[in-house]
């Protein structure tokens, strides 16, 4: 199962960065790992600040970490030289360390996204301010507040008897085969979201929808939550603006799936072991 970041505390926020606290820093959209550390973890403050000289002021507040003040940093895309830290994107940590340091890191990501991206009022234009020690922005001139946006979307497996509906999306190399998933349109409830992007994507009719679990997905701000489905009606016609091909297949000749650690592939684990 997909664990729970029981090591990341975010019920109360650090208030000023220490030398001795922990720092997840990012350079555009990639992440650096220390050469000298296990992958993924965080800097301690000090040592990254002797390599890039941190900006203290634009440092965000993540939580707590194994019991330690926790930040965020964006360092320019150009300043790291690759002889003391390990750049790749987020996406290529999942799988390779522990749910909850990825969480822990994913919401580091995150947080600085929502940072970088509402640092102007979306109503007047006027420059944002932070409030309630980091959890919010508000507008100076309006007083519009933003909080962090997370995007829920569903992720459904569709089975037929002892088949299960996997398609390759549009757009990407045919890498894997995945289960289908889409954003929830407002107003919408995740049953109604599940209904309407199954029957939008590949043409079929579901019900039986039950949930499984969820995982947050910060690429860059998504909520991911997974349920089954089961076929109804219909055949499959893939919409060519978003899937390249669908199939039902048997569980004795399954195309390359997604990884475990994605909730798209602990979907296809756990309707493998069920039946
Ligand atoms: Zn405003």
């Amino acid at each position: 199962m997909i664990g729970d970041s029981t090591l990341l505390d975010i019920s109360v926020f650090p208030q000023r960065p220490e030398a001795d606290d922990w720092a997840f820093v990012f350079a555009g959209r990639n992440t650096l790992t220390s050469l000298r550390g296990q992958p993924g973890v965080p800097w301690r403050l000090e040592e990254a600040d002797a390599l890039w000289h941190l900006n203290k002021e634009l440092a965000v507040p993540i939580g707590y970490w194994e019991g330690k003040a926790t930040w965020a940093f964006s360092i320019p895309e150009d300043s790291h030289t690759g002889v003391e830290a390990l750049s790749g994107n987020l996406y290529s940590l999942l799988g390779r360390v522990d749910d909850a340091l990825f969480h822990a890191h994913g919401r580091a990501y995150q947080l600085l996204h929502w940072r970088d991206t509402h640092q102007y009022c979306g109503r007047c234009g006027s420059p944002t301010s932070i409030i309630e020690h980091g959890r919010a922005v508000a507008c100076g001139d309006c007083s519009t507040r933003v909080y962090p946006r997370i995007s829920p979307c569903v992720i459904v497996l569709v089975s037929k008897g002892d088949k299960l509906l996997l398609a390759a999306a549009a757009g990407y190399q045919k890498r894997f085969y995945s289960t289908l998933a889409g954003f929830m349109e407002p107003g919408e409830t995740c049953e109604q979201t599940v209904m309407r992007e199954v029957k939008e994507e590949v043409g079929i009719e579901v019900g039986n929808i039950r949930y499984f679990t969820s995982q947050p997905w910060p690429f860059p701000s998504q909520v991911m939550l997974g349920f089954f489905a089961e076929w109804q009606s219909g055949d499959i016609v893939p919409n060519p603006d978003e899937i390249e091909e669908a199939e039902w297949f048997d569980r004795s000749s399954l195309p390359p799936t997604p990884p475990n650690a994605s909730i798209s592939g602990q979907l296809i684990a756990h309707f493998l072991q069920a039946r």
